[in-house]
């Protein structure tokens, strides 16, 4: 039995059977076997190497291919390096001195020749590298075989277990069959965990290595509560944890028993309580829970696991689903927020050095002004459908603002020549969630109609940390004080100007974090809906007065860990049952 920590990102607890995950490359963990083994490792190795020179020989010699000289020649030198036995001595030596596995032998030592080959000055021999990746990844297609199930065909609920996960894979998952989730690499705030979390999936991330010591098949429990993965429980511990899962079960039926009541705080002050959504299915769980609007539909995963671009009129149609959900009540569209780690079809393969300082966003729809319009075209003739708002993200200057509403009267107009009704009266607001939007809001709020403070980048651009590498996971903070100081600026410069304001970062779904939003003015939050049940009930329980008190207090803190203490106490005495 192994018990791993990483950071918990998504609640629940589930106990069942492990599939790894490779990334799209394939990079193979190291895993250990015991001496008895390594012979079947070994023999395991050779007919690999056997079965693909032979596939490679078909591919050779098949019909279509024969007409291509070129390509016949690769293939030829392809199957010479496959029956080469020194190539083969190696891995299997490789195999028998360090006690590992196959695939991570195959890998390791080709990958190691690849980039030998890849630092030679000669571009003939450099470029072989990727001849030697190609062998790689036939072999590893090999040993994986069944192992290596495709996630979107399973049938049987397991807990995926992955180095990485991209907001694309995540999106994917069956929900009826991905019953936990659990990477090495990540943070609480990485796309694939706020995914992991609108899907009600119990997931942990950033556990530096876990998938070194974690089998296919192993059996693992996900503790989504406590930031815990256990690899091969003993019995004991399974008990324990059936019991745990019993009890998160009966406390989310009472969180859910609030359903029906308003969230308005002690003393009788209404929050409005939004969902974030991803796809438009999900609008009618955060009816479920209680949700009153969508305060954030990140439209951007329309884009993500198809192949090809959305249409205008399925842009239409996903809208008009969430909108005809609320009927009158609002619905914030983002316009997409590709870049970074999100990409269109066509851009998925041209890196950038510095992604989230790169082309996302509105930077993106600036300089793609095609998909820019589509997508406006499609928001507008929603528009009528119900009470829908537009919304931009990643802003951090006037003059975005100011090119992005100069198109949308363009679409305007279009639509005015085009006959097609849609509200000219429709809102538009900004997210705030770089430092340079923050320190101008006073400037920004003359020109839109509301922000919803982003906490999420807001954080990692305040900071400068990577809101999803596990390395820096620990500097990552919301409550941290500058970030603190910043969202108190965005506050005040929204009341002032008589501007809506609301937060659909994360941290308007941290139980933590609750009072000390209330306290410094916000009134309309937005969160991921299994999580509004929980944030309902702390609503419920407080007076504004308390929150008042916890916001001067934690504003005066100089420290975020002084902070973080300080929330969780206060918190702890109001739901005590959460920890
Ligand atoms: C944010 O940055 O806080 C936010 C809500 O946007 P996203 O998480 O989609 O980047
Ligand atoms: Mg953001």
């Amino acid at each position: 039995m192994e018990i791993k920590k990483g950071i918990s990102v998504s609640p629940g607890i589930y106990i069942g059977k492990a599939l790894i995950i490779d990334s799209e490359d394939y990079r193979i963990p190291r895993r250990s076997i015991a001496a008895s083994r390594r012979m079947s490792e070994i023999q395991r190795v050779r007919s690999t190497f056997k079965a693909a020179a032979k596939e490679l020989t078909g591919l050779e010699s098949g019909q279509d291919v024969i007409k291509h000289r070129e390509l016949k020649d690769i293939f030829a030198v392809h199957v010479r390096f496959l029956r080469d036995k020194s190539l083969q001595k190696n891995i299997t030596d490789f195999i028998y001195s360090e006690s590992v596995t196959a695939e991570y032998a195959v890998s390791k030592t080709l990958r190691d020749i690849a980039s030998h080959f890849s630092r030679v000055k000669d571009p003939y021999i450099s470029e072989r590298a990727a001849d030697i990746y190609d062998i790689e990844h036939r072999l590893l297609r090999k040993l994986l075989g069944g192992k290596r199930e495709d996630v979107r065909h399973l049938k049987q609920e397991v807990v995926i277990i992955a180095r990485e996960l991209s907001p694309t894979q995540t999106a994917g998952f069956n929900k009826k069959y991905v019953k936990g989730i659990a990477s090495d690499a990540g943070g609480r705030t990485s796309h694939a965990a706020i995914v992991a979390r609108s899907l009600g999936i119990p997931a942990v991330v950033a556990l530096e290595d876990l998938t070194e010591v974690v089998g296919g098949g192993d059996t693992v429990i996900i503790d989504g509560n406590r930031g815990l993965v256990i690899v091969e429980p003993d019995e004991r511990t399974i008990n324990q944890y059936e019991e745990y899962s019993q009890e998160f079960v009966e406390l989310k039926h009472r969180f859910g028993a609030v359903k029906e009541e308003p969230a308005v705080t002690r003393d009788g002050t209404k929050i409005s309580m939004l969902g974030n959504i991803e796809f438009p299915e999900e609008a009618k769980v955060v009816l479920e829970k209680g949700g009153e609007g969508i305060g954030l539909y990140r439209t951007e995963f329309l884009y993500l696991n198809r192949e090809t671009e959305p249409s205008e009129q399925e842009h239409y149609e996903a809208y008009s689903e969430t909108v005809s959900a609320f009927k009158n009540r609002p619905v914030i569209i983002r316009t997409v927020d590709l870049g970074a780690d999100k990409h269109t079809q066509s851009k998925r393969f041209a890196p950038e050095p510095n992604p989230f300082l790169g082309l996302r966003s509105i930077r993106f729809c600036l300089q793609n002004i095609d998909i820019f319009k589509i997508q406006l075209h499609a928001i507008l003739r929603a528009s009528v459908l119900g009470d829908v708002k537009i919304m931009l993200p990643l802003v951090t200057d006037i003059q975005e603002l100011m090119q992005a509403k100069m198109i949308l009267r363009d679409i305007m107009e279009d639509l005015d020549e085009e006959s097609i009704e849609y509200d000219r009266d429709i809102e538009l607001g900004i997210m705030i969630e770089t430092p340079s939007a923050a320190l101008t809001g006073a400037t920004l709020a003359r020109d839109v109609d509301f922000f919803s403070i982003g906490t999420n980048d807001l954080t990692q651009y305040t900071l400068a940390v990577d809101r999803g590498n596990e390395l820096v996971a620990s500097l990552y903070s919301a409550v941290n004080p500058a970030v603190l100081r910043l969202i108190r600026t965005i506050i005040q410069d929204a009341h002032k100007a008589k501007i809506d304001l609301s937060v659909c970062g994360e941290m308007a779904s941290d139980p933590e974090s609750i009072m000390l939003l209330l306290g410094m003015g916000v009134r309309v939050i937005s969160l991921a809906a299994p999580m509004i049940p929980e944030i309902k009930q702390i609503v419920r329980s407080v007076t504004i007065e308390d929150c008042n008190k916890v916001a001067r207090k934690v504003l005066a803190m100089s420290s975020e860990r002084q902070i973080t203490n300080f929330l969780r106490d206060v918190t702890r005495k109001i739901l005590p049952e959460v920890f």
